[in-house]
């Protein structure tokens, strides 16, 4: 059969860090602080260096040294952490697997560069696409394949669709056969990767915001790009039909205020830490945080709760963070000492999930 065994019914997950050029301005005033050696390991140094060593010493600052599944540095495009990371999960997909894909990270860290991209260094979300569709062309003389696209913002715990000129809030309903849906989602037909990209570009343009600089509302809109294929296998033998989810996600911004202490014992649940409910947090970023860090002791421990229903975000991905899911996690950082503490506790953070 080409589904996985259902014994081995544990999400993998794999966290990959991406850290981006410093840019014009950056170079301009700031130092690169980020080391990356063997595309696994990744080096923040101190970024007080330049101050005396006495002033280093009491501020008790010294180089930080983190390893993940895979450590791109500015050098690396898109196509790198894709290669490495996704193609294979997104191969998967055809095959009836889910994945969900997501970018985490301080604003102004990358994570729409890395999800979107730019002409010239395609993002994460095109390059699954043409994957997609040429596995189809592959295979399309044996099985009928059909390709449909949502894509949606969770904004201020409010859900929109992107397709749609002028959306208005959509609500998730429990569907006993389907599981969570969002009620009311434009899902679209679509014969080629070229069609979701005018798509994706037509959503893009009407994200609650599409600015890059760090402001308060950029940190709070997730743009969820969900691609269902369903595989009807035309054999003798068998007619089955195998349906596959990919989940690709820009996440909101972490926001200044947030920390990633863990503490409060209101907020701490019985299978383990929660993050601190600091001030305007984003309620869906922090419940996707606790479930990746959930996966990630599943993943080490066994079977541990994961609690996807506390939030809009992770309700919509739970299919995509559960059962025989693979979940990559790309934690994006700037290479600037001005980012330093941005910097990591991304990656404390990312550190935690794997
Ligand atoms: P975020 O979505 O995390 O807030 P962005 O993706 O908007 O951050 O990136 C912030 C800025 O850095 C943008 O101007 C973007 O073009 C630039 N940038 C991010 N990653 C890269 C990269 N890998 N190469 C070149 N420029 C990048
Ligand atoms: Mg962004």
């Amino acid at each position: 059969s080409i589904r996985a065994p259902a014994s081995k019914q544990t999400t993998t997950l794999a966290v990959v860090v991406k850290c981006r050029p410093l840019c014009v301005k950056e170079r301009q005033r700031n130092r690169d602080i980020v080391r990356v050696n063997d595309n696994k390991e990744i080096i923040i140094l101190d970024p007080d260096l330049s101050k005396d060593y006495l002033e280093r010493v009491q501020n008790r600052t010294k180089e930080k040294k983190y390893c993940f599944d895979y450590a791109f540095g500015p050098e690396s495009a898109n196509l790198d952490v894709y290669e490495a990371s996704v193609l294979s999960k997104v191969a998967g997909v055809i095959q009836g697997l889910n994945t969900t894909v997501f970018a985490y990270g301080s604003t102004g860290s990358g994570k729409t560069y890395t999800m979107a991209g730019t002409r010239d260094d395609p993002g994460l979300m095109v390059l699954s696409l043409h994957t997609i569709f040429d596995l189809i062309k592959r295979d399309c003389s044996s099985d009928a394949f059909e390709v449909t696209c949502s894509y949606l913002e969770v904004y201020n715990e409010v859900i929109y669709d992107l397709l749609e000129k002028s959306s208005g809030h959509l609500e998730l309903r429990e569907d006993p056969e389907q599981g969570t849906v969002v009620a009311g989602l434009r899902c679209i037909k679509v014969h080629s990767a070229d069609r979701i990209l005018e798509l994706l570009n037509q959503g893009n343009s009407r994200r609650k915001t599409e600015s890059t600089e760090a402001n308060a509302t950029s940190s709070r809109s997730h743009a969820v790009l969900e691609i269902t294929v369903k595989r009807r296998q035309r054999n003798q033998y068998q007619n089955q039909v195998i349906r596959g989810k990919l989940a690709l996600v820009d996440l909101a911004g972490r926001q200044v205020h947030e920390t990633t202490s863990y503490e409060r014992a209101s907020e701490t649940n019985n299978h383990g830490q929660k993050l601190r409910d600091g001030a305007n947090i984003n309620r869906s970023l922090l419940a996707l945080a606790n479930c990746i860090n959930a996966l990630g002791k599943q993943q080490k421990k066994g079977l541990a709760y994961v609690p996807y229903r506390n939030s809009k975000l992770t309700r919509i991905l739970k299919d995509g963070l559960s059962g025989n899911s693979r979940t990559v996690m790309i934690a994006t950082v700037s290479p600037s000492d001005s980012q330093y503490h941005h910097t990591v506790n991304t990656l404390k953070y990312a550190d935690r999930a794997k």
